[in-house]
């Protein structure tokens, strides 16, 4: 299985809630190491942006509503098949279909405050990481 990077976010829920180190906890438990994070408060424009391609979706302006009511954690998470990985770690989009010990099955409110984003491909994994991070932000874990 390749090294990957993957873009990770702790949405607005999950860090007024203080889940920051539980849910970092989880990922480096699962072998993924944050080699880039930052606290952002996005605003409209950026979140809208971020999630284009969901605009035309009737959940789009709550979900903009939400992503910008509260600063967000964005991290870059490095490791073994990282992509699919933190998907398993996060559990599916709507915590009552998210298996038991994943992220969202344990931290999420619900369908839309469900608590973490991550890429769902290599192409948006690498869209998603430059929209939060130059490349020198971004430091690599050799040891
Ligand atoms: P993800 O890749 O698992 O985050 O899911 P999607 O890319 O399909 O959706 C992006 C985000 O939009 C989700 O993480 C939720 O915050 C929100 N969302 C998705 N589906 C719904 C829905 O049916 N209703 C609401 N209210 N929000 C949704």
């Amino acid at each position: 299985m390749p090294t990957e990077r993957t873009l990770s976010i702790i949405k607005p829920d999950g860090v007024a809630r203080d889940c920051i180190g539980a849910i970092c906890g989880r990922f480096e438990q699962a072998g993924l190491r944050i080699v880039a994070a930052r606290m952002v408060r996005l605003s409209q424009a950026e979140a809208g942006e971020f999630y284009a391609v969901h605009k035309e979706r009737p959940f789009y302006a709550g979900l903009l509503r939400y992503m910008v009511s509260g600063p967000v954690m964005a991290m870059v998470l490095e490791g073994e098949g990282a992509i699919a990985r933190n998907r398993e770690i996060m559990g599916a989009t709507n915590p009552a279909d998210a298996a038991p010990g994943t992220i969202r099955a344990d931290f999420a409110e619900s369908v839309e405050r469900n608590t973490v984003h991550g890429s769902d491909s290599a192409q948006t994994a690498a869209a998603e990481i430059a929209f939060f991070f130059d490349d020198m932000q971004i430091c690599p874990r050799d040891s």
